[in-house]
């Protein structure tokens, strides 16, 4: 029998049911799905330092998958996400803890190809925002990315610049190619 959420997702993809009514039973797939990874669950014991001393900041996009396209396990590295993979007051917060704490000593800003945030800027995000009914986002930064170069060298120095951080933490800027799997090297780091 063909699970339902593989026929779900099969027709999802060929456009044959809108994302939006595929929503209610997503939850219970899910947990069900867990319940069966739980029965053979390994990761027991794994301390919460960072086994391969890295930390990645990246995008929320979903054909982003951070652990397998680095070679790295469960347990290797503190993975931080968020829309655009940019570097936040939130970023920096958990950064500075994952330095600090948990035995992270090297970071990769990993921005993307075709990102949804990408060549526009946030007059254009808060335009579309409000032409979709939503409301309040005047005082809102999307953090929108106009020139990806550009946003990616600023991420990289305001951590290189942020000195919460422990002398001697070594930070890059990557740019990942959706269509290749390659990650582009843009800013390396100075050792
Ligand atoms: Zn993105």
């Amino acid at each position: 029998m063909v699970h339902h959420a593989t026929v779900r997702r099969a027709m999802a993809v060929a456009g044959v049911v809108p994302s939006g009514l595929r929503c209610g039973l997503m939850f219970d797939d899910l947990l069900q799905a867990n319940s069966t990874y739980s029965e053979a669950f390994t990761l027991r014991g794994i301390p919460p330092v960072a086994a391969r001393e890295f930390a990645l900041v990246t995008c929320m996009d979903s054909r982003i998958e951070p652990l397998t396209m680095l070679g790295l396990l469960p347990g290797d590295a503190k993975i931080l996400r968020n829309a655009g993979g940019r570097v936040t007051p939130d970023v920096l917060r958990s950064l500075v803890l994952a330095t600090r704490f948990l035995g992270v000593r090297e970071i990769a800003v990993m921005q993307h190809t075709n990102c949804a945030l990408a060549m526009q800027d946030d007059d254009e995000v808060r335009g579309r925002l409000a032409a979709d009914g939503v409301e309040g986002i005047d005082g809102w930064e999307f953090l929108a990315m106009p020139d990806p170069d550009r946003a990616l060298a600023d991420d990289v120095a305001l951590l290189r610049a942020c000195d919460q951080l422990p002398d001697g933490v070594q930070i890059e800027g990557w740019r990942y190619d959706v269509e290749s799997g390659l990650i582009d090297r843009v800013i390396a780091s100075s050792h």
